[in-house]
């Protein structure tokens, strides 16, 4: 049996040579912190708290074409392979799955089984992205199908996601032998989520987008008025007067994710989308 122990990370390209190395590694607990690189501290936060209570972290980067609904947006996915292998050693992460697109689709894209994700897909991300969830669904279960895991690690950042996430493992049957773990948002030091997408911003954008965390700290510190309508419009004039387009400024149930008019004493998330320039950001937070 290999010794996981060594500070190595193995690296593998294929699904059988992965397989065959964690079928080694039985009785093992595994955590898997899957990803589509562009690694950031976000990314190493959910390795770390996997390091903590699985025995065997694996994180995988495969830019997953299926759930890009802007070709663009997947053309200019940032690829920056080396320092994410270093991030990932440095982090203790032992396996690196690499996979490529024909590796992961021999059939072809529209290939695997498709989950349905009902009014998950209908609102806020699902509204704004046809088929993004459909995408997210097919690959992840395809990754956690060949993984196995005990526990799936994924960003609060997300929020939306960890919750079709949470549906998929229902309808795969697997919600009781997958456990997932939900890791809250690493932001810059003025609040901005930490994005793969950031690196794209230029310096005056890159000041600007902290804008978006400010609003939805206003969103939360304003929880005990009355009138959230009030709140969502000055946020998406501020946004607007800083040249920033708004996509969604929005209040939900944190449980359900429905949409909510107006503040109510149960766990709501404030969650915002926005382009500044041709860089689109998300961002949530619980309102506590
Ligand atoms: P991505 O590479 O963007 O698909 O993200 C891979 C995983 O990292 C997802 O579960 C994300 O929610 C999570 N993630 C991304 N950004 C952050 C962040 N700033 N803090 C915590 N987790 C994050």
């Amino acid at each position: 049996m290999r010794d996981i122990a060594s500070d190595d990370m193995t690296i593998f390209k294929k699904i059988k040579d992965l397989q065959d190395f964690l079928q080694q590694q039985k009785g093992r607990t595994i955590g898997f912190v899957p990803t589509m690189g562009a690694l950031h501290n976000g990314h190493r936060s959910l390795i770390e708290k996997a390091k903590e209570s699985t025995e065997i972290v694996v994180c995988s980067i495969f830019v997953n074409p299926t759930q890009f609904n802007d070709k663009s947006d997947f053309e200019k996915y940032p690829v920056t392979t080396d320092a994410d292998i270093a991030l990932l050693t440095e982090a203790g992460c032992n396996v690196l799955f690499l996979p490529d697109v024909a590796e992961m689709y021999p059939g072809g894209l529209d290939k695997g089984t498709i989950y349905d994700f009902g009014y998950l897909e209908t609102v806020l991300e699902g509204a704004m992205r046809p088929g993004h969830f459909k995408g997210v669904g097919q690959v992840v279960s395809h990754l956690i199908n060949i993984v196995q895991p005990n526990k799936l690690f994924m960003g609060q950042k997300d929020y939306q996601q960890c919750m079709v996430v949470r549906d998929l493992l229902r309808q795969m049957g697997k919600e009781n032998s997958v456990e997932l773990v939900i890791c809250p948002t690493k932001r810059e030091a003025d609040g901005l989520a930490m994005s793969s997408r950031n690196r794209r911003l230029s310096e005056p954008q890159r000041v600007l987008s902290g804008i978006l965390y400010q609003c939805l700290v206003s969103i939360q510190s304003k929880k005990s008025s009355d009138n959230f309508a009030l709140v969502q419009k000055e946020c998406t004039d501020l946004l607007k007067a800083k040249g920033i387009e708004p996509e969604y400024v929005a209040l939900a149930d944190a449980r359900d994710l429905k949409i909510l008019d107006n503040y109510n004493g149960n766990a709501m998330v404030a969650l915002i989308a926005a382009k500044v320039g041709n860089v689109r950001l998300i961002d949530n937070l619980i309102l506590e």
